[in-house]
C-alpha cells in the first residue's frame, strides 16, 4: 500500500494547503516551498501569475529517503496537476499543433538563491519544435529555446560539463560574427540544436519522460555540494527538502513586445521606496541575472513600456502591502502580457533593512514593534562596519590608485589581496589568515565559500540582482560588481585594469558603498551613527526596552562616544588603565615598590589629583547618569618590568661592571626592582592578590581613588553637574573582605564629604565574578547596595579555564569538536554561569530588594546574553561604546519576545 498523501498542489489549491498544514501560513511555505507558497498566493489575489502546480518539500523527503523513488501516487497526481493546467492554458504537453511548454524549479521553505537546480523549456522536442515554427511563425525563437532545453537538461539532469556546449555556442557565434547567442540565424540555432544532442545522447524526446527526470534532478539537487555549503552558511536546516515548481513557460523573447527582468520594490542597497531593478528587452530570464547582456534600469522600462511599467507598479505596491514587506519580484512581459513569475521577500542591505523598516512602519504598514522585530543586530552592527578614511581615499585620489568603477552592490570598505577563484580565497584566509578579496569575472553559487571567505567580492559581469550581489548583501560582504574595466586573465592569475597589471596576491581595496575599486590597502575608519532612520529605530527601540544599556568607558572621550551612542550610564570604569599611561607609570611603580611610609604617601598624593581629573571628566561627560568606577583589580606586578627583562638587565649591568664601567647606581637600583618583583610574582597571579584582596592589603591606595573619586564628584557637582558615582570593590569572594574594604572606604567617603562640605549621592557595591560570591549573595548583598556581573573572571572561575589562554588553546577544538557548542566567553553559558547570576539575582535582592543588578563583562554587548540578562530582571547590561546601539536593539528584541 503506497502514502496516499496529497503530493501535489495547484497553484489555485493554497486552500487546501493551507487545511493540511492546520491554517499555518509557515507551514505552507514549509509544505510548497516559499516559492510555491508565494505563487499560490499571488494567484489566490489575482496577480497575473502563468499557471502551475508544486510537487511538495515532503515528496522531496520520501523520494530521497527511499533512495530515488516517488513515493505513493505522486507521479498520478502531478500528471493530473498537469491535465488541469493544460485546460487552464487551453494548450496540451508534447502536442506539436499547440504545445504547452513548462519550467521546472526548485523552491525551499528558505530562499538559497541560485543554489538549485532549474530546467525551462521542457514539453519541446523535434516534433513539437516543427508545430510550434508553424504556430508562431518565428523558428529562431523556437530554435533558441529547444537549444536552451537541450543545454540545460544535459548539464542540470545529466549532469554534462557545460563547457562543450559553450564551445558549440562560441563558434557559432564567431562564425556569424555576432556577439550574443539570441542574434544566430534560425538555420545556425538549428544546427547548434543537433550538436547540442550529438553532446547530450540522453536528452530524451518524449516530453513526460523530461519533465519526470528534470523533477527527480531538482530533488537531488537539495543534497548537492554547494546547496549544503550554502545551508550551513545561512543556518538552514539540511532536512527541510525542496518543492520543485512546474509552470506554464511564458517567454519575453518573442520580439520587441516581449522583455523580462527582475525589480525590488524597494532600493536594496539604500532602502530608498524606489523600484529598482534590471530588465532586458527580447530575452529570457537567465539572461538578465547571469549578467551576459548588458541590462537596462527599470527607469529606462517605464519610458520604453510605460504601460507595461505602470501596471508592474501597481502590482508591485499590491504585492507589497499585502506582504507588508519589500518584495524581490520576477516578471515577464510576453508579446505585451505581463506575467509575474516569483515575488519573495528582498534581499538588502544592513542599510536598506534598517530605512524599509522604519518608512513601512512609519506609512501604516506595520507597527513600531514589527520594525524593531525585523532588524535583526547584526544589520546594526554592519553600520559600524570601516568606511574608507576621507583622507586615505583623497590620498588614493591623487595618487592614481582609484582604478575603476563599478555597482556599488553591498555597501562597506574591504581591503585584501587578490584571489581569483573561490578555493583559493577559502584557503588563504582559513589556514594562512589573509585578508582576500575575491575577484571573479562573475559569480555562481559554486564560489559562495570563498565568498564567505573573503572581506570584498569585485566581479567584471552582473548587476544589482546577479549572484554576487545578492549572495554579498545577504551576508554583509561589501562588494563592486560589472566593473566592465576589469580584464582577467586567469591562466596568467593576473588582471589588467586600463593598462596596470595586477596579480593575484597584491593588494587592493574596494568601496562597496560607492562602488570604486583602488590600488593598494587604504586606511579604514569606523562611522558613526548618524543615520536618520537608524536613529528613529533605535529611539522606538528604547520606548520597548524594559533593560537599561550603559557602557564600558575609561576615558572622558569614550564617555562621550557612549553618550552619542545612547548610554545611559558607565557600568565600568576601569581605573588601573590610568595608572598605565607613560607619565604616571613611575609613580605607580614607586608606589609599590618603595619600603618607605613616606614615599608611599607622596606617590599616593600625586597620583590623587590626577584620578580627580579623569573621574571629573567622566562625571561631566555623564551629566545626570551613573558613573560606576571600579578600584585597581589587577595583581601589582602588571605594573612593573618583567622577571625576565630585568634578569637580563642585570646581567648586562655585570658585564659592564666587569668591563670597568661605572653604572653601580643602576646595577643597584635594577637589584632593588627585581627583588621587589620576585617578592610579587605569583605562579596563578589571576588567582592571586588582585582585587578586594589588593585593596586589603594596601587600603591607602584604595582610599586614594575613593577619595579622587568623591573629590572629583563634590566638585563638579559644584559645577552644577548631576553626579551619581557608584564606587565597585573588584573580586570579593567572602562577605568578611567587603565589610572589611568597604567600612575603610565608606569613611574615607564621608570625611571627603565633610571637608568639602557637599553631600553626593553615591552608593558602594561589587562585582560579582567569583562563584562564591554569587551563592553567597544574600549575605554579600547586606553590604553592596549594587552588584555587577563580572562574566569574564565568572566564566573564567565557574569553568576553571583561563581567559587569557584558552580562546587561542584547546577552547578551538572543543568548539570544533562540539565539546562546546559555543564560546562562553562570546556568549554566557546559561546553564552553568547563568543559574549562578540567577541564583545572585534572587538572592541579593531578598536581602535587599532595590539592589541594583547589571553586568559589565564582554557578554553585556552579546546579542543572546542580554536576552538572559533581560530574563533574570537585570537593571542594565554595560559594554563597549560601540556595541551600545546593538544591545538597545537587541533588549527591546528581548522585551517584546518576552511580553
Ligand atoms: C569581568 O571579569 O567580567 C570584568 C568586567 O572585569 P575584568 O575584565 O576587568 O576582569
Ligand atoms: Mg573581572
Amino acid at each position: 500500500m503506497g502514502d496516499e498523501r496529497k503530493w501535489v498542489y495547484g497553484f489555485d489549491e493554497v486552500e487546501a494547503a493551507e487545511a493540511y498544514m492546520g491554517g499555518s501560513w509557515d507551514g505552507v511555505r514549509g509544505l510548497m516551498g516559499g516559492k510555491g507558497a508565494n505563487l499560490a498566493e499571488m494567484t489566490r489575489v489575482g496577480v497575473p501569475v502563468p499557471p502551475g502546480f508544486t510537487v511538495t518539500t515532503e515528496a522531496c523527503n520520501a523520494y530521497l529517503k527511499a533512495g530515488a523513488k516517488f513515493p505513493g501516487e505522486m507521479w498520478e497526481q502531478a500528471l493530473s496537476a498537469l491535465k488541469h493546467v493544460e485546460e487552464q492554458t487551453g494548450k496540451t504537453f508534447g502536442e506539436a499543433s499547440n504545445p504547452l511548454l513548462v519550467s521546472c524549479r526548485s523552491g525551499a521553505k528558505f530562499s538559497m538563491p541560485g543554489m538549485m537546480d532549474t530546467v525551462l523549456n521542457i514539453g519541446l522536442n523535434d516534433d513539437v519544435a516543427v508545430g510550434m515554427v508553424k504556430l508562431i511563425g518565428d523558428d529562431r525563437f523556437v530554435y533558441d529555446s529547444y537549444r536552451r532545453l537541450v543545454q540545460m537538461f544535459g548539464t542540470v539532469v545529466l549532469g554534462l560539463e557545460s563547457e562543450p556546449f559553450e564551445e558549440v555556442l562560441s563558434e557559432y557565434r564567431k562564425h556569424h560574427k555576432v556577439d550574443n547567442d539570441a542574434a544566430l540565424p534560425p538555420e545556425a540555432l538549428k544546427e547548434v540544436v543537433e550538436r547540442f544532442k550529438v553532446l547530450a545522447p540522453a536528452f530524451p524526446q518524449d516530453p513526460i519522460d523530461q519533465l519526470r527526470l528534470a523533477t527527480e534532478a531538482v530533488f537531488k539537487s537539495w543534497n548537492g555540494k554547494r546547496a549544503f555549503d550554502y545551508r550551513n552558511a545561512a543556518k538552514i536546516a539540511h532536512d527541510l527538502g525542496t518543492a520543485v515548481n512546474i509552470q506554464t513557460m511564458v517567454f519575453g523573447n518573442m520580439g520587441m513586445d516581449s522583455a523580462t527582468g527582475v525589480a525590488m520594490t524597494r532600493d536594496a542597497t539604500t532602502g530608498e521606496d524606489h523600484i529598482e531593478g534590471d530588465f532586458l528587452i527580447n530575452a529570457q530570464g537567465e539572461d538578465v541575472v547571469a549578467g551576459t547582456r548588458p541590462t537596462k534600469a527599470m527607469d529606462d522600462m517605464a519610458v520604453e513600456m510605460p504601460g507595461l511599467y505602470e501596471e508592474f507598479r501597481a502590482i508591485a505596491k499590491n504585492l507589497e502591502n499585502h506582504y507588508r514587506e519589500m518584495q524581490d519580484m520576477e516578471f515577464t512581459v510576453e508579446r505585451g502580457k505581463l506575467w509575474i513569475l516569483q515575488t519573495r521577500d528582498g534581499k538588502r542591505t544592513a542599510q536598506a533593512a534598517v530605512r524599509i523598516a522604519v518608512d513601512l512602519a512609519e506609512e501604516g504598514l506595520i507597527t513600531k514593534e514589527n520594525a524593531v522585530m525585523k532588524v535583526t543586530p547584526d544589520q546594526v552592527d554592519f553600520f559600524l562596519h570601516p568606511q574608507f578614511s576621507v583622507e586615505a581615499k583623497k590620498a588614493a585620489v591623487d595618487a592614481g590608485s582609484q582604478i575603476a568603477t563599478g555597482l556599488n552592490v553591498s555597501p562597506g570598505a574591504a581591503v585584501g589581496v587578490v584571489a581569483f577563484d573561490a578555493d583559493l580565497a577559502e584557503k588563504w584566509s582559513k589556514e594562512d589568515g589573509k585578508k582576500v578579496i575575491m575577484v571573479r569575472p562573475e559569480t555562481k553559487p559554486d564560489d559562495v565559500h570563498g565568498m564567505l571567505a573573503a572581506q570584498g567580492i569585485l566581479t567584471k559581469l552582473g548587476g544589482r540582482t546577479s549572484h554576487a550581489a545578492l549572495v554579498a548583501r545577504q551576508f554583509g560582504k561589501p562588494a563592486v560588481v560589472g566593473v566592465s574595466a576589469l580584464d582577467i586573465d586567469m591562466a596568467n592569475r593576473q588582471m589588467n585594469v586600463d593598462g596596470k597589471v595586477i596579480n593575484e596576491g597584491d593588494w587592493i581595496s574596494i568601496d562597496g558603498t560607492i562602488g570604486e575599486v583602488f590600488l593598494g590597502a587604504l586606511d579604514t575608519v569606523i562611522p558613526d551613527l548618524s543615520d536618520p532612520w537608524l536613529s528613529k529605530l533605535l529611539g522606538w527601540a528604547d520606548e520597548f526596552r524594559t533593560l537599561g544599556v550603559w557602557a564600558n568607558a575609561d576615558y572622558p572621550l569614550d564617555a562621550q562616544r557612549a553618550r552619542q551612542n545612547g548610554a545611559e550610564g558607565i557600568g565600568l570604569c576601569r581605573t588601573e588603565h590610568m595608572f598605565f599611561e607613560p607619565e604616571r607609570i613611575p609613580v605607580v611603580q614607586k608606589m609599590i615598590t618603595t619600603e618607605s611610609d613616606e614615599e608611599r604617601r607622596q606617590a599616593l598624593d600625586t597620583l590623587l589629583p590626577l584620578q580627580r581629573e579623569d573621574f571629573a571628566g567622566l562625571f561631566r561627560a555623564m551629566d545626570g547618569y551613573p558613573v560606576i568606577i571600579r578600584l585597581i583589580d589587577p595583581p601589582l606586578h602588571e605594573f612593573l618590568p618583567a622577571f625576565e627583562d630585568l634578569t637580563g638587565e642585570l646581567a648586562q649591568l655585570q658585564i659592564k661592571t666587569a668591563a670597568g664601567d661605572d653604572v653601580a647606581a643602576q646595577l643597584a637600583d635594577t637589584q632593588d626592582m627585581l627583588e621587589r618583583v620576585e617578592a610579587l610574582r605569583e605562579a596563578n597571579p589571576m588567582l592571586g592578590t588582585r582585587g578586594v584582596r589588593l585593596g586589603i592589603m594596601m587600603p591607602d591606595l584604595t582610599k586614594m581613588q575613593v577619595r579622587a573619586i568623591i573629590e572629583a564628584a563634590c566638585i563638579v557637582s559644584q559645577e552644577g553637574v548631576d553626579v551619581h558615582p557608584e564606587v565597585m570593590i573588584p573580586l570579593t569572594s567572602h562577605v568578611n573582605e567587603l565589610k572589611r574594604q568597604q567600612t575603610v572606604l565608606e569613611a574615607e567617603a564621608k570625611v571627603v564629604m565633610e571637608e568639602q562640605g557637599v553631600d553626593v549621592d553615591y552608593k558602594f557595591g561589587t562585582m560579582i565574578e567569583i562563584p562564591r560570591a554569587a551563592i553567597t549573595a544574600a549575605e554579600i548583598a547586606e553590604y553592596a547596595q549594587f552588584f555587577s556581573f563580572g562574566t569574564n573572571d565568572l566564566t573564567q572561575t565557574t569553568f576553571g579555564i583561563s581567559r587569557d589562554d584558552a580562546e587561542s588553546g584547546f577552547l578551538i577544538d572543543y568548539l570544533s569538536e562540539g565539546i562546546l557548542a559555543e564560546n562562553p566567553f562570546a556568549s554566557i553559558d546559561e546553564p552553568g554561569v547563568g543559574k549562578l547570576m540567577e541564583w545572585a539575582v534572587e538572592q541579593g535582592r531578598a536581602t535587599r530588594p532595590d539592589l541594583e543588578v547589571g553586568i559589565c563583562g564582554e557578554h553585556g554587548g552579546d546579542p543572546k546574553s542580554i536576552d538572559l540578562c533581560h530574563r533574570l530582571g537585570l537593571n542594565y547590561v554595560s559594554c563597549s561604546p560601540f556595541r551600545v546601539p546593538i544591545a538597545r536593539l537587541a533588549a527591546a528584541q528581548s522585551a517584546i519576545i518576552h511580553k
